[in-house]
């Protein structure tokens, strides 16, 4: 894989870090949901922030701007964190396609997966170390000695060794996990414990997460957030829900006269385009019919192909109005996921395998990536809309997916995986399920919802609560600065 080094130089890209622009929001938008004694503990802490900042930049560095649990989250945190007076920015790496392909190897051995089933060896270590050394030397160029700088995730862990030899202080941020470790995650470990060891502090969604050789002093434990103002998490009338659906042409049920309208973050008004080719098998819901939504990345450990097993092999399960949707962004729009088009490709496959009458109760729904607010914007309004939003995970970090349609009072059915198992607590904000790859109990919990009314409407109102309570960006920006004063404030 790693190209000779007499030619590495010369096909080097050059070393062009992008910067994601994020606009301010006030942290007072948070007030209300959050009430009184929590905005207080939110404004000591921005000040605490400031202060224990200084004039010091704090860098985050991750590896796409767009597609993920990563890119959402940085948007939404350094939204507030500049809100709250704090001069964070966000670099997105370079890297060729050989790079993308070793890093998601990466990522598949960190969930306990072979991936691909190619090497983690000495050759790949280069290859690692040659691109990132590239971009080492671009992030050397804003960086200042005392910054503070935030590494996402396996693409970046190679940075903090270059980054705290020139002075940064250098914390690293594991966004993917596994429950158990195997020997997988071992080989994944190995590869990136020369790096990982030398980081300042450490972050995990779940303390279970961190393996065994990380100093537990450096360790901290943060799960993610969302944000409710964001163009994904917004309230949405239901005119408006059908209005977008309609609009885009994701629903074929009329527009009941609402708007097809999104705000942007800088203030402006989105309009929602039609969309051609948005269904890569299937065609959207007969009108009336009720959803059953599953959206992630194209990657296999999101299981998308067993949930389409799972209700083609038990369609009886399911009530005859309804529908399966399948939604994912599009398969060129994510960088860094370069299995996106074989994992979109073998679930079209299994789609052409069914009979008529189950493929016509489901669509497979490629999202364009060109405008992120208005794929946030669909989102929020298929998720609104669905009757159920499951999330068949074999493996998963934490599942901003579940945590989405939560905020929204959807009823959720997810493997009891990773963070999911945290968020939901089962019987009451939303279903678990045991074991994910049981479809017919999948089938059999996401059927029972889908007939009762009563029960949906009460998990998706204890799933609201939950995350009100828990998921939101005070929670997160505090520990945040808790971090922070432990690192810079001795
Ligand atoms: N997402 C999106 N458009 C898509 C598919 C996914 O915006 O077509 C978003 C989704 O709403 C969520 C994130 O990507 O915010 C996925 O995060 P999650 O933590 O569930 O999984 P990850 O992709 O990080 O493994």
């Amino acid at each position: 894989m790693a190209a000779a080094p007499a030619q590495a130089s010369i096909d080097l890209p050059p070393p062009s870090l992008t910067e994601v622009e994020v606009a301010a929001t006030p942290l007072d938008r948070l007030f209300p949901l959050v009430g009184e004694e929590r905005a207080a503990r939110l404004v000591s802490a921005a000040g605490a922030a400031r202060t224990l900042l200084g004039d010091r930049t704090v860098w985050n560095v991750n590896a796409t701007a767009s597609g993920g649990g990563v890119a959402e989250m940085l948007g939404t945190l350094l939204a507030y964190t500049r809100g709250a007076g704090v001069d964070s920015r966000w670099l997105v790496l370079s890297g060729e396609p050989a790079f993308f392909t070793l890093t998601k190897r990466l990522h598949n051995y960190l969930h306990g997966s072979p991936g691909d089933g190619g090497p983690l060896g000495e050759e790949q270590r280069g290859e690692y170390e040659r691109v990132l050394a590239v971009n080492l030397e671009a992030l050397l160029e804003r960086v200042r000695p005392g910054d503070v700088v935030l590494l996402h995730d396996p693409q970046t862990a190679g940075l903090v060794p270059g980054l705290r030899e020139a002075g940064a202080r250098v914390l690293w941020r594991c966004h993917v996990g596994r429950d158990t470790p195997d020997e997988h995650t071992e080989a994944g470990w190995a590869f990136l414990r020369p790096y990982v060891e030398q980081a300042e502090a450490t972050i995990w969604s779940r303390a279970v997460y961190a393996p065994d050789w990380v100093d537990p002093s450096t360790v901290r434990v943060i799960p993610p957030s969302l944000d409710p103002f964001s163009p994904k998490n917004l309230q949405l009338p239901e005119a408006d829900v059908r209005a977008t659906l309609h609009r885009s042409g994701l629903r074929a049920d009329g527009d009941a006269g609402g708007s097809a309208t999104f705000g942007r973050r800088d203030g402006s008004t989105g309009v929602v385009r039609r969309h051609a080719g948005l269904f890569a098998a299937g065609a959207p819901p007969r009108p009336g019919a009720k959803v059953v939504l599953q959206v992630s990345r194209w990657d296999r450990l999101k299981d998308m192909a067993g949930v389409l097993r799972a209700f083609a092999d038990h369609v009886d399960r399911f009530r005859d109005d309804a529908h399966l949707l399948l939604v994912g962004p599009e398969v060129a729009g994510v960088g860094d996921d370069p299995e996106g088009a074989e994992v979109l490709g073998e679930c079209c496959a299994l789609w052409e395998e069914q009979p008529s009458a189950v493929r016509e109760r489901i669509g497979l729904v490629a999202l364009p990536m060109g405008d992120l607010e208005e794929n946030a914007h669909l989102v929020n309004a298929l998720q609104h809309d669905a009757a159920v939003v499951v999330q068949k995970s074999l493996v998963e970090g934490f599942g901003l997916t579940v945590t989405e349609p939560m905020w929204k009072g959807r009823p959720v059915v997810a493997s009891r995986v990773g963070g999911i198992a945290d968020q939901v607590e089962d019987g009451r904000s939303g279903l678990l399920l045991d074991d994910p790859r049981d479809l017919g109990a999948f089938a059999s919990l996401v059927g029972e919802l889908l007939a009762d009314d009563q029960l949906a409407a009460r998990l998706g109102s204890g799933a609201r609560e939950r995350v009100r309570t828990t998921y939101l960006g005070d929670r997160h920006l505090i520990q945040y600065v808790e971090l922070l004063g432990e690192l810079l404030g001795s």
